[in-house]
């Protein structure tokens, strides 16, 4: 059994890493993509994950393979083609540790996944199906996004979802929004940035705009706050958990690393439980997750700078 099931990018993250002999800045291969962190945070902090994906039959892709595997995530899932490369993004980061992103991606692997590279059987195994945008802004991988989602429904899987907007990927704002609004009714769970839930609910209040998202049928919201922490809304009420303060570097990965957080723990509970958790429960819950974010902050690249449980445990004390 699969604690949670993620679909959707592996790719490698080009971070900077300082400047050559000759001046020229230097870029480190990171293995990343959102669902791959998610399902590494999920399993360093010690329950199981399972991907499912594809990479290209290069490099890269065996790179990212053996990556889930040293961070004990089933790759049974993870497909690799030689009918496009790896899926390639480059990271720059401001002063302030934000990032903005260049991608090579048309063609790129993660977006040749078809329907029937679909393994049913991992998906039947799971408690939570997760998923973002990015493997619905181009076919094939929209459509095989659309029938994992589906089937995990039909099977009773909690289905989670991050948005995960990139602007860069879209081809219109308008696409972006009409893709993410369409999978609402199937979600459960959701985390969203303040400019998410703006595109969503075109209103930047999180607390109208939580409540427009679970009028789509959705019982949990997460609208993180970068180092602020997290708002959210679930069906007892709405309210804030602060952040902690850390001394940050590179923020890659922490909205993957703090759902994994919410994940870790949901992933115990049937849809039930958790929409009539009490308020101080559901609240430790969230302040557990905003520890694994923080201290993903505080390391460079996604994958390799996710904490394992006693270091989390150690910042909640
Ligand atoms: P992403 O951009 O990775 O998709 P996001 O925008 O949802 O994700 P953030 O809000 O930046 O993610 O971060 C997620 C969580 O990680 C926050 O809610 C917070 O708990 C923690 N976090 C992020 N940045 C910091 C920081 N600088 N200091 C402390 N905690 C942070």
């Amino acid at each position: 059994m699969f604690d949670v099931v993620a679909m959707g990018e592996l790719l490698i993250d080009f971070t900077p890493a300082g400047v050559s002999g000759a001046g020229q800045q230097l870029f480190e291969q990171n293995p990343g993509g959102g669902p791959a962190n998610l399902l590494t945070a999920v399993s360093k902090l010690g329950k199981k994950g399972a991907f499912l994906g594809m990479v290209g039959q290069d490099q890269f892709g065996t790179f990212l393979r053996k990556v889930l595997r040293e961070n004990g995530v089933d790759d049974r899932g993870l497909k690799q083609t030689t009918s496009a490369p790896t899926t390639l993004a480059f990271v720059h980061l401001d002063p302030l540790g934000d990032r903005s992103f260049s991608f090579y991606r048309k063609p790129g692997a993660d977006l040749m996944i078809r329907a029937e590279d679909l393994d049913d059987e991992i998906i039947k195994n799971g408690k939570i199906f997760h998923f973002s945008s990015l493997s619905l802004t181009d076919e094939p991988a929209r459509s095989a996004t659309r029938k994992a989602v589906q089937f995990a429904k039909e099977h009773g899987l909690l289905i989670s979802f991050d948005p995960n907007y990139r602007p860069l990927l879209w081809n219109h704002i308008a696409a972006a929004r009409e893709q993410i609004r369409s999978v609402l009714p199937y979600v459960d769970i959701i985390k969203v940035s303040e400019e998410e839930l703006e595109l969503i609910t075109d209103t930047a209040d999180l607390e109208k705009g939580s409540a427009m998202i679970c009028e789509q049928g959705i019982d949990v919201v997460f609208v993180t706050l970068g180092p602020a922490g997290c708002f959210y809304r679930y069906p007892p009420g709405t309210g804030r958990v602060d952040g902690f303060t850390v001394p940050t570097i590179d923020t890659t990965g922490a909205g993957d690393a703090f759902l994994g957080g919410v994940l870790y723990w949901l992933s115990e509970m049937p849809l039930d439980q958790i929409r009539a958790l009490d308020r101080d429960k559901f609240e430790q819950i969230i302040r557990f997750a905003n520890a694994v974010g923080a201290l993903t902050t505080t390391k460079k690249g996604g994958i390799p700078a996710l904490p394992g449980l006693e270091e989390v445990r150690q910042l909640i004390l």
